[in-house]
């Protein structure tokens, strides 16, 4: 299925129908819902039976193997850790298992990377003629995730296209890819919803406040369900309430209660509040959290906008290693003294 808000794009992309491009790169903000877009295209590609418009049957024997995870023309390329949102991905799996190997004894974390053994497997799939007779898909999600010995060799297929293939990338971040990926591709940017679309269905999904959510999210409506999902909720709560707090910020309680997070959960958190303080102070009003406008308000007046802008600095630079395994209160303690510190000036 697509989202209500990508019917436009799915109408637009079937005129492509007649000469489809060999290689697309769908491409947009995180949390619109471009995989599901992209996994539905696949689908429509592969399907025998499709309709006017591209939609799948969802009744004919390719939907059938595709919604189970085992169509034979598809291949779904994710990096480990994200093996989980695409049934169809068996093989990328098992393939980024054998390359962790012995590395993965060592650590348990699942690669973020798409590893060049996967694009490699891709190749024996290309080299083998359709089961169906019909097109073969390659999906590769995200496609910045590709590691450059990857996006090399992902290049050399692009470059001499596999008659009868066609791949489907999907990115959040093209200004991670390489170039020649890009210009070896057919551009698809997708639209990101209007508002009171996404807050219709947010609503719909039983979220409270889909407004404010969808702010805090910058108007991605699958961002802004996460969120609303979130087991982390009651402690963003909390941070944000002690960002709000200003030159009286708890660091130690910060400190303290968010130890147990992902270092660059938080820092997402500290640099949309600082976007916020900021954007209050030039344009008079927030972007991410439009609910806590007034202590932005008291926030913006106080600050001392050097101190600040020497702090969103450091929060940067602190983005730049915070997948570093740090001990996490030390970090969030400093960050927090830190962000008291834009107030004293
Ligand atoms: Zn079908």
């Amino acid at each position: 299925m697509i989202y209500s808000w990508q019917t436009d794009d799915w109408q637009r992309l079937q005129q492509l129908r007649a000469h489809w491009p060999h290689a697309l790169l769908l491409h947009g903000e995180a949390g619109i819902g471009k995989l599901q877009f992209a996994q539905h295209l696949a689908q429509g590609l592969l399907c025998e039976t499709p309709a006017a418009n591209g939609e799948p049957c969802g009744a004919c024997a390719a939907c059938l193997w595709f919604s189970q995870g085992n169509h034979p023309d598809y291949r779904a390329v994710l990096p480990e850790a994200l093996a989980g949102l695409a049934a169809a991905s068996a093989d990328a799996d098992s393939s980024a298992e054998k390359a962790d190997g012995d590395e993965s004894k060592k650590t348990r974390t699942p690669s973020k990377e798409i590893k060049i053994e996967q694009v490699r497997g891709l190749l024996d799939f290309c080299g083998v003629g359709s089961h169906r007779g019909g097109m073969r898909v390659v999906l590769l999600y995200p496609a910045e995730a590709l590691n450059i010995a990857a996006a090399n060799a992902l290049l050399k297929t692009l470059e001499e296209p596999p008659a009868g293939v066609v791949f489907l990338l999907v990115s959040a971040r093209i200004d991670r890819l390489l170039p020649t990926i890009i210009s070896r591709c057919r551009q698809w940017p997708m639209s990101v919803p209007q508002t009171e679309d996404a807050s219709a269905w947010l609503a719909s999904q039983g979220v409270d406040d889909p407004a404010g959510l969808l702010a805090q999210a910058g108007g991605a409506p699958l961002a802004a369900l996460a969120l609303a999902n979130d087991e982390n909720r009651a402690l963003r709560d909390f941070t944000l309430a002690q960002l709000a707090a200003g030159p009286n910020c708890d660091a130690f309680a910060c400190g303290e209660n968010l130890q147990k997070l992902p270092v660059p959960l938080v820092l997402g958190w500290l640099q949309r509040w600082l976007y916020d303080v900021l954007a209050q102070r030039t344009a008079g009003r927030p972007r991410y959290f439009p609910g806590a406008a007034k202590s932005l308000a008291r926030c913006a007046q106080s600050a001392d906008p050097a101190a600040l802008a020497r702090y969103m600095k450091t929060v940067t630079r602190q983005r730049a290693v915070e997948n570093h395994p740090l001990n996490a209160r030390l970090v969030f303690e400093e960050l927090f003294i830190g962000y008291r510190g834009i107030y004293s000036a």
